[in-house]
């Protein structure tokens, strides 16, 4: 029988879930407001059922009784059938674990001893793991790293210019999104294998961002680095930055850690520079020249990343966009491509409006597509391996 995956994507607010029953989506949604206002949203791809209502506050004040809440609806859409294994996304894998793993208790005081790595997602990823095994605890459970695809990228991309000891303690160039990639990468395997051994750029471009150079199918490099603030500017987020900026915070203005924290990771990027949103559909609307430069200056950061890129892979056979933003804004990705005729592309601005897989002209050298990715995918298959490979949870 094929296997039933629940996949699991803990954040600090919200749960968000996929059931599958082989590689078919059984339901899917999403427990957001976490201590806050908790909201439970599903919809079943197999009985039609659709939930959308309120969670009491019991229900959502914490990961566990969240799961807990969903249980019901799991059970009825599962019809006595088990969970077999339940597929973890987890932010950080550190140095060691470069690869998808079954959560043992030592995985679980490895992952926690990553916690300072990543403070603002890996506990909630870890409460998420916690709430998963006492409510299955007779299914494998897998941790998949957002760092993992990254972990081979060279040693000139996985270091910064401080001293070695720091290099050697774990401040290192991590690189995130790496499930998205992976998943592009099988993607472009499977469907256009003429392309996924050439020098390729993917632009994940959603509310996080990053971009990655890939080459022959392995990481090059990519702009998220320690954290997953640095490269391109994101909704909140501020990406790149002069670290003396953070310094001047710290000590000319005062701000404590925390403010300073919070600057960076939620009052900055899009939101912060346009004062109006940090989402992109809003600001695209918007008649205000702030949301306009707002947008600019996104374009800014990929078009330079992208060149810098090029210059790292000797060139560029194919540029992908994806996430909410590189696979809905059309007008993102035309002020991306536009004059890149030197790099040996060019778009083709009607199959960009028409929402086409492959956006390039027919006179472009490099290809551009737009591929929709599925990190939830990933995880299932990765998972379907671990239990393939006859483990048990412990
Ligand atoms: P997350 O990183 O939270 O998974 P998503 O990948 O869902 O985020 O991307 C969210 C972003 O995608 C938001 O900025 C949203 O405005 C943008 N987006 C979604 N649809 C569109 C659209 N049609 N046009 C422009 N931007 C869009």
């Amino acid at each position: 029988m094929a296997p039933v995956i629940l996949v699991l994507n803990s954040g600090s607010s919200s749960i968000k879930f996929t059931l599958f029953s082989g590689d078919a989506v059984q339901l899917k949604g999403q427990i957001s407001g976490l201590g806050a206002q908790p909201h439970l949203s599903l919809k079943s791809h197999v009985s039609d059922t659709r939930i959308d209502r309120a969670l009491s506050e019991e229900e959502g004040r914490s990961h566990a009784a969240a799961l807990d809440a969903l249980l019901p609806s799991l059970e009825q859409e599962l019809g006595g059938q088990d969970v077999d294994a339940v597929g973890h996304r987890v932010v950080h894998g550190g140095i060691s674990l470069t690869a998808p793993v079954r959560i043992t208790g030592e995985i679980m005081r490895e992952l926690g001893r990553l916690e300072p790595l990543a403070p603002l997602h890996q506990p909630h990823n870890l409460a998420g793991i916690e709430a998963a095994r006492a409510a299955f605890p007779k299914a494998l459970q897998s941790a998949c790293f957002d760092t993992a695809f990254h972990r081979n990228h060279p040693w000139v991309n996985d270091t910064f210019a401080l001293p070695r000891s720091l290099y050697e303690e774990g401040v290192r160039r991590y690189g995130f999104h790496g499930l998205s990639y992976e998943y592009i990468c099988a993607h472009l395997q499977q469907t256009r294998p003429d392309l996924h051994t050439g020098r390729l750029v993917v632009a994940h471009l959603g509310n996080g961002a990053s971009m990655c150079a890939i080459r022959d199918g392995q990481s090059i490099g990519s702009t998220m680095g320690f954290t997953a603030l640095d490269g391109l500017p994101m909704g909140t987020r501020c990406g790149q930055l002069d670290p003396g900026v953070v310094l001047y915070l710290l000590t000319t203005k005062g701000m404590t850690p925390e403010e300073v924290s919070d600057l960076l990771y939620k009052a900055s990027g899009l939101k912060g520079l346009s004062g109006i949103s940090q989402d992109m559909r809003t600001l695209t609307q918007s008649d205000a020249p702030e949301a306009a430069e707002a947008i600019d200056y996104f374009v800014f950061r990929i078009r330079r990343e992208l060149g810098a890129m090029a210059a790292v892979l000797g060139g560029l056979d194919t540029l992908v966009f994806t996430g909410g933003i590189g696979e809905n804004s059309v007008l993102v990705r035309r002020k991306v491509c536009a004059d890149l005729e030197w790099l040996g592309l060019t778009a083709d601005e009607a199959k960009n409006q028409a929402g086409a897989e492959e956006i390039s002209a027919v006179s472009s050298r490099a290809s551009v597509l737009v591929v929709p990715t599925n990190e939830e995918e990933m995880i299932r298959r990765h998972t379907e391996k671990l239990l393939g490979s006859g483990t048990v949870s412990a």
